[in-house]
């Protein structure tokens, strides 16, 4: 059932895309315009059926548009936001899918959003492949999808934008900021720098690097998939979130330094209750 007329999605790759797709094929709004950076985009997001319309001019897109979400680079969401403001129609909705939220709440909260509702976003849905031809209807299925509310906001609009989240399979999480990009960092954002040091390390050692390519099979794959991301969102996300990497990280080398010292110590017990204190804990979270 249509619950929105016209959705705008600025940057249309893999999330983007996959907004598109998502709303679409479930009949959840009527026309959704696309707004890239380049025409081939348009062009392949028209052929796979993740908008409708498509335009390059950020003002047209956004035109009368009831729900509008800002796909785009983390570093691009807040200049993006600033240049359609004057553009929208009162009473629209406004989200992001950011992986970081703490900057973009606090840059939000000194606009006058003048009749706009935001709310931040972020879909934990993704893969290490960008772009539109990546993008998959079914990306957000029972995935958590986090929602960040300003202090101060409209409950119409929240309902409104939950429904759409709701409608397009995801879970729905309200969290403040703060918490959110302190988790994220733990469980999404530190482990693409530990998957990357792994890698590097194997790399770097040359007889290491050599039987690698041979012996390295699902273990090494599982440890490092996040590894194989797109190093331009990984500096993105490290550079806006930087404190809260940096409390999680001091935290891991303290774990890696109890493993070290229970090896060289050779202090079995130590060695079998830390495997053992993250096997349940692992288990817990994905039984
Ligand atoms: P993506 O596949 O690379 O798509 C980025 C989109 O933004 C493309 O449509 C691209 O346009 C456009 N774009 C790129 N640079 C631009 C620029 N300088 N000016 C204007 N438009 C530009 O990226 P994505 O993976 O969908 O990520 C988008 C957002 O989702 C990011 O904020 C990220 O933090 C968030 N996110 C990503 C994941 C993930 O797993 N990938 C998960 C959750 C949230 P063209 O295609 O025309 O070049």
């Amino acid at each position: 059932m249509v619950q929105v007329q016209k959705v705008a999605i600025i940057g249309l790759g893999l999330i983007g895309g996959s907004l598109g797709l998502a709303l679409l094929k479930r009949g959840l709004a009527e026309t959704v315009v696309g707004i890239p950076r380049r025409a081939e985009t348009i062009d392949e997001a028209l052929a796979l059926g993740a908008i409708t319309k498509g335009t390059l001019t950020l003002v047209d897109g956004v035109r009368n548009a009831d729900l509008v979400f800002i796909c785009t680079p983390i570093p691009l969401i807040i200049p993006t936001l600033n240049e359609i403001l004057p553009h929208l129609k009162k009473g629209a909705v406004v989200t992001d899918v950011g992986s970081t939220k703490g900057w973009i709440m606090e840059e939000v909260e000194k606009l006058n959003l003048d009749g706009v509702s935001f709310f931040g976003g972020h879909p934990m849905a993704g893969k290490e492949k960008t772009g539109v031809l990546q993008a998959e209807a079914n990306l957000f299925l029972n995935r958590p999808y986090v929602l960040v509310k300003p202090p101060k906001f409209n409950l119409l609009a929240l309902n409104a934008l939950k429904k759409i989240i709701t409608g397009i399979g995801g879970k729905i999480m309200e969290i403040d900021a703060q918490s959110h990009d302190l988790a994220v960092a733990a469980i999404s954002h530190l482990p693409i720098m530990v998957a990357a040091s792994l890698v590097n390390a194997v790399n770097d050692m040359e007889l290491v690097r050599n039987h690698a390519r041979q012996l390295a099979s699902t273990g090494f794959f599982d440890t490092t998939r996040v590894a194989s991301g797109d190093p331009k969102l990984g500096l993105d996300i490290f550079c806006t979130n930087t404190e809260s990497v940096l409390e999680v990280l001091a935290k891991f080398k303290q774990e890696i330094e109890v493993f070290e010292k229970a090896l060289k110590e050779r202090d079995e017990v130590q060695i079998v209750n830390k495997l053992a204190e993250a096997k349940k804990f692992r288990d817990e979270i994905y039984s």
